[in-house]
């Protein structure tokens, strides 16, 4: 998500701001800008480039915006513009627009109890999902219904409303899903990632805190509680994998962060190697501190094609599987004859893995160890990441030695709880601390719907 308040150029900062994000989701993408007047809607499927290739800037004018890409989670695979956000809702009081990244655990009880009071809901959508709690609010300001609204929810969840005099951004108790404030020149942003912020030039200010909402408006910046805050539970695979390296949450940088887990990798399983490989991108940052730990030489040994998006994005096997096979090359000069290491980030379906390690192989490679660095993933993520139910995880269901034989490496190993803690917890406070649900079954909030697909 990416947000903008006072600037001229709302629109195609936007714009700027989604591409620097455009991993967090590749279906759809949307901007609504708002010139104090109405708020103007621009959306469409696909990538930002293609969905802003059509967007008449001219018409988008405002200095005032919010903008979303749309990643669908839980099994969605209704390809449908209707649920890319953000969602605009008028009514004859007021207009707001909403964005949201995460999962509302309590939506399906939610949903009865709008619908048994004659509320019709048109996606399955959470942004959709608040603007009728806010919308059955009696309070007289939107603020205050944003904030009895929110009240209601559990589970992760960040959002960003726009009105025509305010922008909003919340973040949920725990503060599972990043959201950060930035400034630039005299206007606000507000991103999921700070990598939004340098590519527009925009210095960072703060986090928005677990249970608060921040109010942006012309007399400036303003911070409501809306719950009480709780221990820090940001999702540990916003590090492993799913964020852009150059990427800050909470403190801590994404890459740095990586390059940890690679180093403790190292020390909890060490392997007698020639080189060190990693699968490209999101695991580049770990194979080097595995490398740098193990004293072994860091080589590119896979290639990616970068013209297919991510291939975990993709929402059936099938497609997946030939994401993969088009992605990656072996680079035979640098594995022939040799042992190699090869690092992961993380295992889930076993797709990357499998493939990789018989390229490498038919690359001529001599042994290969695969070596994850991130605990192995048992349980379902309920808080927004496409990891919905037990069967499709492949250490659900199988063993380390049963893993290594499905996927044909000479030898296997996970990065450990703790050494994970330890290369992305840099401070043991509050504010710091993880959500490793999907690592250790530890729920931060419980799951109420008490459902394996929580769609
Ligand atoms: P697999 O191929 O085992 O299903 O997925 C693991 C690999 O793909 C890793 O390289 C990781 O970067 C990426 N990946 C694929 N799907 C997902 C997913 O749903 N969540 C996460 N965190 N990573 C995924
Ligand atoms: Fe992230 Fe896993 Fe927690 Fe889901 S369960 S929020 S993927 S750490
Ligand atoms: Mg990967």
């Amino acid at each position: 998500m990416f947000g903008i308040w006072g600037h001229t150029h709302a629109a195609e900062l936007s714009y700027y701001g989604l591409h620097a994000q455009q991993h967090r989701g590749q279906e759809g993408a949307g901007v609504v800008v708002s010139d104090g007047e109405e708020l103007k809607l621009h959306k469409g499927l696909g990538l930002v480039n293609d969905v802003f290739k059509h967007a008449g800037f001219k018409e988008l004018k405002g200095t005032a915006a919010i903008a979303h890409v749309r990643y669908s989670k839980h099994g969605d695979k209704r390809r449908a513009v209707d649920s890319v956000e953000p969602l605009v809702f008028r009514t004859r009081k007021t207009s707001l627009a909403i964005s949201h990244s995460g999962n509302i655990v309590n939506g399906e009880k939610l949903r009865d109890v709008l619908e048994d009071n004659g509320s019709i809901l048109q996606t399955s959508t959470d942004s959709e999902l608040l603007a009728h709690l806010i919308k059955r609010c009696k309070e007289n300001t939107n603020e205050d219904a944003i904030i009895q609204a929110l009240q209601q929810l559990e589970g992760a969840f960040t959002f960003l409303i726009l009105d025509k005099e305010n922008m909003y951004a919340a973040a949920d108790p725990h503060g599972i899903r990043p959201l950060s404030i930035g400034k630039l020149g005299d206007a606000y942003v507000v991103a999921s990632e700070t990598s939004a912020f340098d590519l527009i030039g925009a210095t960072f200010e703060r986090e928005v805190l677990p249970g608060e909402l921040i109010v942006i408006n012309d007399q400036g910046l303003k911070s409501v509680r809306f719950a009480m805050r709780e221990q820090r539970r940001l999702c540990a695979m916003e590090y492993v994998y799913f964020s852009r390296p150059d990427s800050d949450m909470n403190q801590v940088n994404v890459h740095a962060s990586r390059k940890r887990m690679g180093i403790e990798l190292a020390k909890e399983a060490p392997v007698e190697a020639d080189v060190v490989t990693g699968v490209p991108d999101s695991s580049i940052s770990a194979a080097i501190g595995y490398a740098e730990q193990s004293g072994l030489p860091y080589e590119m040994g896979i290639i990616k094609n970068r013209y297919i998006g991510r291939t975990f994005i993709q929402p059936s096997q099938e497609l997946r599987e030939q994401g993969v096979k088009m992605k990656l090359s072996p680079v035979r000069g640098i594995v022939e004859g040799k042992r190699v290491v090869m690092i992961d980030d993380s295992i889930v379906r076993g797709t990357t893995s499998r493939h990789i390690v018989r390229l490498l192989k038919e690359a001529g490679a001599k042994e290969v160890h695969v070596r994850i660095a991130s605990p192995a993933i048992q349980d379902p993520c309920y808080y927004g990441i496409d990891m919905s139910t037990k069967e499709e995880l492949i250490a659900a269901n199988h063993s380390p030695e049963e893993i290594r034989e499905l996927i044909e490496a000479d030898s296997i190993a996970y990065l450990s709880v703790e050494g994970m803690k330890q290369a992305i917890v840099q401070e043991r406070s509050i504010h710091q601390g993880i959500c490793h649900a999907c690592m250790t079954g530890e729920y931060p909030v419980p799951i109420l719907d008490n459902r394996e697909d929580p769609s």
